[in-house]
């Protein structure tokens, strides 16, 4: 039988005498046929893993196949470094993040390399890595022509060529200025794309509906929220057991809410500045008026309030929100005898029909995902969007006011009518948690006259969808996730201070 290490010896035989006659080189030859082909430049903050060779054998199949076939194959390989993703590694290890030690020495980088990468910077490790890369692909024996490669980013002649493709995009209209909203890493001071999360592809910048209810003394209290239209179903206010609020002046007004959205705020363009502090504690039992109803109506304390999300207030419509409804349900057990009362007394109050619940909606969603308190956040994220969608789609309201038009169109009249009694505003938050690549919460920040690449022109997606449509692409399946890429995307900030 013949042994591994006689199999090895063939394999380094041939690949030495590969790599000696140059036989993956390929240079003009006028009266070849030609075929151009590579593997998508590899990101290089680490050594490749098993998961690469799924695509990089299928490329160099298709090389080996083709010059068989007689073309003449040009198989260069490059490699990728912009952004986030090396960088935000680099800043880890100086601040001696063990998860990105690990994830280094995994990839067989030594105690003393890592010293290396942390004293050189980016640079010398995308260098480093993108070594190991080629090493593993002489070893793979991949049939690529080494003498053209080079990394993205650090490359003059690469960069060049990115200059060259943002002028020409600037010249057809599809790079422009403007206003826009922007998942923002408040660390690295830079828009935080897909690619620069740790936590949060995918998640973009979604509008949240502030509206000011007051309290006696004239404070608003500012709750979040992206159901406007159930404010006539509120019963309560929710705010953070033991959370210290802030109290702020917001324009002419002042404003109760959390430290975090007065961040957020700023970065929103907003005039808004700290003026003292509010416990939460001393909150409980108070009364506001309700902008629309004029109903007055208490805060309460409940746990599942996030003074991460929105203002760290929000109102309470415990027909219509699984999370109202099951936070009444657990105040009415409180062990504080003014928030048992209070919960005792409120009175639930249907707002919207829709066919799919026969009385309160938030109630029946409660049971039937079996949500016994307000911690099963699981259970309830679901409960709640089930609820949302189902009103969206088929409830229309009972109110007064409203009485019978769809939601999703009250939605917009509530939001006028709110306007027009100076009871609205907005705050702007990621669709779900954003962790940068730095390892710090991303929120969203509103961008004035900065730099955007227009993907979201009409006229140049029908282009994008027409070249698509002349692509042979395999297997044929993946057509359809490309044109939905090209529907999905939307603006993207262009400018960064880092990467
Ligand atoms: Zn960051």
């Amino acid at each position: 039988m013949v042994s591994i290490e006689e199999i090895k010896n063939i394999e380094r035989k041939w690949q030495k005498k590969w790599e000696e006659s140059r036989v993956f080189e390929a240079n003009v030859e006028k009266n070849r046929r030609k075929f151009f082909i590579t593997f998508p430049y590899p990101y290089v903050n680490g050594a490749p893993h098993i998961g690469h060779s799924y695509t990089f054998f299928r490329i160099d199949s298709y090389a080996r196949f083709k010059r068989l076939q007689g073309y003449n194959v040009l198989f260069p390989q490059s490699f990728h470094a912009t952004g986030e993703p090396i960088l935000g590694a680099i800043e880890r290890l100086k601040e001696g993040d063990e998860t990105q030690i690990e994830t280094f020495k995994l990839f067989g980088a030594s105690d003393e390399e890592i010293k290396k990468f942390i004293e050189n910077g980016a640079e010398y490790a995308a260098r480093y890595w993108m070594e190991k890369w080629i090493e593993n692909f002489k070893l793979a024996g991949m049939s690529i022509d080494w003498r053209r490669t080079f990394i993205t980013a650090i490359t003059p002649i690469y960069n060049r060529f990115i200059e060259w493709q943002y002028k020409t995009l600037r010249k057809k209209g599809y790079v422009v200025q403007g206003t826009h909203p922007v998942i923002w890493c408040p660390k690295c001071q830079s828009p935080t794309g897909d690619h620069d999360r740790l936590k949060g592809e995918g998640e973009s910048p979604i509008k949240f509906y502030i509206i000011k209810f007051r309290l006696e003394t004239g404070e608003i209290i500012p709750c979040a929220t992206l159901r406007p239209e159930t404010v006539y179903g509120a019963t309560n206010i929710w705010i953070k057991e033991n959370e210290v609020y802030v109290k702020a002046k917001v324009d002419n007004e002042v404003w109760i809410l959390s430290n975090y959205a007065i961040i957020k705020l700023k970065d929103q363009l907003k005039k808004i500045e700290k003026i003292g502090e509010v416990l939460a504690k001393d909150l409980v039992g108070k009364l506001v008026e309700n902008p629309i109803t004029k109903e007055k109506i208490p805060i309460l304390p409940a746990n599942f309030v996030d003074p991460n999300i929105g203002t760290g207030i929000v109102m309470s419509v415990p027909a219509h929100a699984p999370y109202d409804y099951i936070g009444l349900e657990d105040s009415k057990k409180s062990g504080d005898a003014i928030v048992k009362e209070f919960a005792e007394k409120i009175k639930i109050k249907v707002i919207i029909k829709s066919p799919d619940y026969k009385e309160i909606p938030a109630k029946e969603a409660c049971e039937k995902f079996e949500v016994r308190n307000q911690e099963e956040k699981e259970k309830l994220d679901i409960a709640t969007e089930e609820v949302y969608k189902r009103e969206f789609h088929k409830g229309v309201m009972l109110v007064e006011d409203f009485r019978n038009v769809p939601v999703s169109l009250a939605k917009e009249r509530v939001i006028e009518k709110l306007s027009e009694i100076n009871s609205l505003s907005s705050i702007w938050e990621p669709s779900g948690e954003v962790i940068c690549r730095c390892k710090t919460r991303c929120h969203v920040k509103i961008l004035e006259n900065q730099w955007f690449l227009k993907y979201s022109d009409k006229e140049w997606k029908n282009k994008v969808k027409e070249a698509i449509s002349k692509m042979k692409i395999y297997p044929e399946e993946a057509r359809e996730q490309f044109i939905n890429t090209v529907e999905w995307l939307e603006n993207k900030a262009c400018t960064r201070k880092t990467g």
